[in-house]
């Protein structure tokens, strides 16, 4: 069986690395491969609204900053359909229908929910949309029957959620609606890249992003902020390398290549890991490292990011050819789900 795939991001702000390696860097792989039957890219707006409902203008301005971060990494519109939820209200009908297969314990139980509430402190004051806002991942998921969804860990709760959703589904009114799986990236090290703090995950809501759109200077400054080893105070102290991120980064972004090109003194990342444990390399010179790897990746992406800015009403038109397309779909699918439900009446 072929795959259909389906990922989007929040339009809560600009694109970070967290993005790039966490997802974004599958979809490049995927868009070429050939067992791909479809793959769509959905802008979340409707769920970005579910904790900024008070600040409509920030996902407006992100949508178009989201657009133009996809299409400077290369995805390419030929290969994929890129797509807003808002515009497409067939997933609210879903959604609406699924709340009634999931139980308030159940919501309340999902661990990335659960971190995000404390994160935003709604208190004794959650906005009943943010709670249920996996429920309509469910729905954007299975709308389109999408087997595989590149993702970072953090979605994992989701998918297990809709998965659940699917199968009381189907036990209720027949076989209707596919099961999907992750696609994690290859290397472990991009499963939850955290954020330059080095607390939390890398993450739009939290502030502690390198951002796809960074010019050469600001990475420089993010770079130069990171947290390493506070105990490393001398060059010639030893270094611990577990929860210093610096070589967190290193070892989600390097590759022997971008390794060679920047740094002549060690065989490889192994080996200057080794050196940095033992004393004798500072902080400065695995900073500066780490910031011409991450230019090198960046730079292309955002110099092509400008050129589409150019013309934003092409770039506007790209999504609404995809939306459209969506539609199509959504409509044609939403006749078997409506079914299945027992309330095409008049069909
Ligand atoms: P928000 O703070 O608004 O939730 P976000 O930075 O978490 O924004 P999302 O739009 O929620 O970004 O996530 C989009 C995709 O990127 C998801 O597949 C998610 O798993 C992945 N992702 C986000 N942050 C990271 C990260 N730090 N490491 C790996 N993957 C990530
Ligand atoms: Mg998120």
């Amino acid at each position: 069986m072929k795959k259909i795939i389906l990922t989007g991001d929040r339009p809560t702000g600009k694109l970070h690395l967290g993005h790039y390696v966490g997802s974004i860097r599958k979809r490049l792989e995927m868009q070429d491969s050939k067992d791909i039957e479809k793959m769509y890219v959905m802008i979340a707006d409707s769920q970005a609204l579910t904790d900024n409902f008070d600040n409509p203008e920030k996902i407006r301005e992100s949508l178009k900053e989201i657009v133009l971060d996809y299409l400077g990494c290369g995805l390419d519109p030929k290969k994929i359909t890129f797509f807003v939820q808002s515009m497409v209200p067939e997933l609210t009908e879903y959604t609406f229908y699924f709340l009634n297969l999931v139980t308030l314990a159940r919501l309340e139980r999902n661990p990335t929910v659960k971190n995000e509430l404390q994160q935003k402190e709604f208190k004794n004051n959650i906005p009943v949309g943010f709670l249920c806002y996996p429920v309509s991942q469910a729905a954007d998921i299975t709308l389109f029957n999408a087997t595989h969804i590149p993702v970072g860990v953090d979605q994992l709760p989701m998918l297990e959620q809709t998965n659940e959703i699917v199968r009381k589904f189907n036990s209720l009114y027949g076989e209707t609606l596919v099961e999907c799986e992750a696609i994690l990236p290859d290397n472990e090290n991009c499963f939850r890249l955290p954020g330059i703090d080095g607390k939390n995950k890398m993450s739009k809501s939290l502030g502690n992003c390198i951002y796809l759109a960074d010019e050469e200077e600001e990475i420089y400054q993010k770079v130069m902020k990171m947290y390493t080893d506070p105990n490393h105070i001398k060059v010639s102290d030893p270094g611990k390398i577990e929860g210093n991120v610096v070589f967190t980064y290193l070892d989600a972004f390097q590759t022997p290549e971008l390794f060679k090109k920047y740094c002549q003194e060690f065989y490889d990342l192994e080996e200057l890991k080794k050196a940095y444990q033992k004393g004798g390399v500072g902080d400065i010179y695995i900073k500066k490292l780490l910031f011409n790897i991450l230019n090198d990746i960046l730079k292309p992406i955002r110099e092509r990011r400008k050129e589409y800015a150019k013309d934003m009403n092409e770039v506007y038109k790209i999504l609404k050819d995809g939306t459209n397309e969506a539609r199509l779909v959504a409509k044609e699918n939403l006749k078997n789900f409506k079914h299945a439900l027992k309330i095409d009446y008049f069909e």
